[in-house]
């Protein structure tokens, strides 16, 4: 389920900049190499390569059911991504960035990390793998000599002070750089699944040493040759790592001082999101308590599943799933405030309007809908620029709360009984543009729910077109109120959003 989050909230953030009429390249992948793959793969009876295989498959799978729309799907065990790392460390090592020494240490095969004696509990686990004891190692091992890049990486986290995000993140990082930082081992001599040194066949290449290099990879258009050079030429720097908190140090510390080394540029911003529970309790295959993403999907739907992971957890914090809280956040926003507000205003406009969307040329300045509408593109793309899905849910449904509150209040049922046709037409005219527009500026999250409203509002925008998107339906136009026009005969409402059960175990 951490993936999924991880993906989902990559797909949003690509959404929303596609949305806004920018090239966007998304990128996601698997790394593939390492012992605790090749250790697995021996558990599973299965070849290293076919048990990849399967985990990419069963990931490709779900992206599709969770709607996902990835440009690349990068494999670390392509040859392709071969070339780049044999290229990337042949250009540190002739920068004297490499050296073999003796390594001794623990190490946790889950994390793929050497751990400090303090950083692992009485019992020689680390935290995060509390039923794997770390190990102890004495080998020899080519070294990176990050301990060179201390001051380089100071300064760049001085410099670019959103270079990590959260905040709290940031903090944690600084406080381990502070410390003083140490060489890392960059080879392993008894983990056959990997990449071999260029410089000596008897190592192969630390999972993590390759696996970042993943990013660039899968910059290489398909018909291009495997250098350096091409994967670099068109999008790099990348702007943005999405990344969970596990493995922030390798992006945020490792990642920058390896194409320091290399003399490359560096991405703009590696953002961590936080882990996830379930009833309050750390997820974990031996309480038997995880999440199955698929079980999730196939039951309630993709858009339901998006929405709750966006709306419900603030982004870069820990979160958690409670599926009562799941049926009832579902429930209360897209079956009722967003789901019946669409429904009885169409019906309305069907019984008092002849179904045709009323043409309304001016509304007045101080309209409360326009009032809340007219900026809420601007708040929405702050919040989405940002990170915060949250607020952009927040934002949103303020108006379609709004919209709730001014309808009953304005009862326009008695207005057309008192034959005040105009004020019914301009009540359910302004009723119906801020649920457009809400279904506009949510279909990053809820693209299928947007599809549907602009399709019963007799608007034909298909969100799940990627960039066409945006030149159907452009955003400087979409995504204010009061700029689109409709004027469609509108057939019978449909509900978007069917109301959910509370799961069993758990009602009572
Ligand atoms: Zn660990």
């Amino acid at each position: 389920m951490g993936s999924a989050y991880t993906t989902m909230v990559a797909d949003v953030i690509a959404r929303f900049k596609r949305l806004q009429g920018s090239s966007v390249l998304f990128i996601t992948g698997t790394d593939e190499h390492g012992q605790k793959i090749q250790r697995t793969a021996v558990e599973r009876s299965l070849d290293p390569q076919e048990h990849c295989d399967q985990v990419v498959a069963s990931f490709e799978d779900l992206w599709q059911k969770l709607n996902i729309q990835y440009d690349r799907f990068s494999r670390t065990t392509s040859q392709r991504h071969a070339a780049i790392v044999k290229e990337f460390f042949q250009r540190v090592y002739d920068n004297d960035d490499i050296y073999l020494a003796q390594q001794q240490g623990w190490y946790c095969v889950p994390c793929e990390e050497f751990k400090e004696k303090r950083e692992l509990r009485e019992d020689a686990c680390c935290p995060l793998h509390p039923n794997k004891k770390a190990e102890w190692r004495d080998e020899e091992n080519y070294f990176f000599r990050l301990s060179k890049y201390q001051e380089a990486l100071e300064t760049l986290y001085e410099e670019h002070c959103d270079f990590i995000e959260p905040e709290t993140r940031r903090n944690e990082i600084l406080k381990f750089v502070n410390q003083g930082l140490q060489d890392f081992s960059v080879s392993r001599v008894n983990v056959g699944w990997g990449f071999p040194v260029p410089v000596d066949v008897n190592h192969t290449i630390y999972v993590w040493f390759d696996a970042l290099l993943g990013y660039v990879t899968a910059l290489l258009d398909s018909d291009q040759e495997p250098t350096l050079e091409n994967a670099l030429s068109k999008w790099w720097p990348i702007n943005l790592h999405l990344i969970g908190k596990d493995i922030l140090r390798f992006h945020a510390v490792y990642w920058p001082a390896m194409l320091m080394s290399a003399k490359l540029p560096l991405p703009k911003k590696i953002f961590s999101h936080g882990f996830l529970t379930k009833n309050g309790q750390k997820m974990s295959k031996s309480l038997g308590n995880t999440l199955n993403p698929f079980d999730l999907v196939n039951r309630y739907g993709s858009d339901a599943v998006r929405y709750y992971f966006l709306k419900e957890i603030e982004c870069g914090r820990d979160g958690d799933f409670n599926e009562t809280r799941f049926v009832n956040v579902l429930n209360a926003d897209l079956a009722n405030d967003l789901g019946n507000l669409l429904n009885r205003t169409l019906g309305m406009t069907i019984k008092y309007c002849k179904g045709v969307i009323p043409r309304v040329a001016n509304f007045p300045l101080d309209h409360p809908l326009k009032t809340t509408g007219q900026d809420l593109g601007l708040r929405v793309t702050q919040a989405y620029e940002t990170i915060k899905f949250d607020q952009v849910c927040e934002e949103i449904f303020n108006l379609i709360r709004a919209s709730n509150k001014f309808i009953d209040e304005q009862a326009p049922w008695s207005l057309f009984k008192q034959g005040k046709q105009a004020e019914v037409e301009t009540i359910l005219a302004a009723v119906l543009e801020s649920v457009r527009l809400s279904a506009y500026l949510l279909s990053p999250i809820i693209p299928n729910l947007s599809n549907n409203i602009y399709q019963q509002l007799g608007l034909s925008v298909d969100f799940n077109e990627g960039d066409h998107v945006h030149q159907n339906a452009p955003f400087t136009q979409h995504s204010r109120w009061g700029k689109i026009e409709v004027s469609q005969t509108l057939t019978k409402p449909q509900p978007i959003f069917v109301r959910l059960n509370l799961p069993e175990e758990e009602s009572t």
